[in-house]
């Protein structure tokens, strides 16, 4: 059981987490908002990864932040 949230201070609405995760991640008024603590089926891996601003975080789950963009 993981617990999905977004710091809404570091999030700067970029929308990748959306576009990987729609059913999780909903963007309103240019940040993200959680839809599903729960995580459902998505990678959230790829979602923790993927955030510029190392925004996301998941509780109970044991991902390091690599970051995988190439800005
Ligand atoms: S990927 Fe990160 S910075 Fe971009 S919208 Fe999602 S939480 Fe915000």
């Amino acid at each position: 059981m993981v617990t999905v949230s977004v710091d809404y201070s570091a999030c700067e609405g970029c929308g990748t987490c959306e576009a990987l995760c729609p059913e999780i991640f909903e963007l309103k008024n240019e940040k993200a908002e959680v839809l599903d603590e729960s995580g459902g089926d998505c990678d959230l891996e790829d979602a923790v990864q993927s955030c510029p601003t190392e925004a996301i975080s998941v509780e109970g789950m044991d991902i390091k932040f690599e970051r995988k963009s190439p800005f």
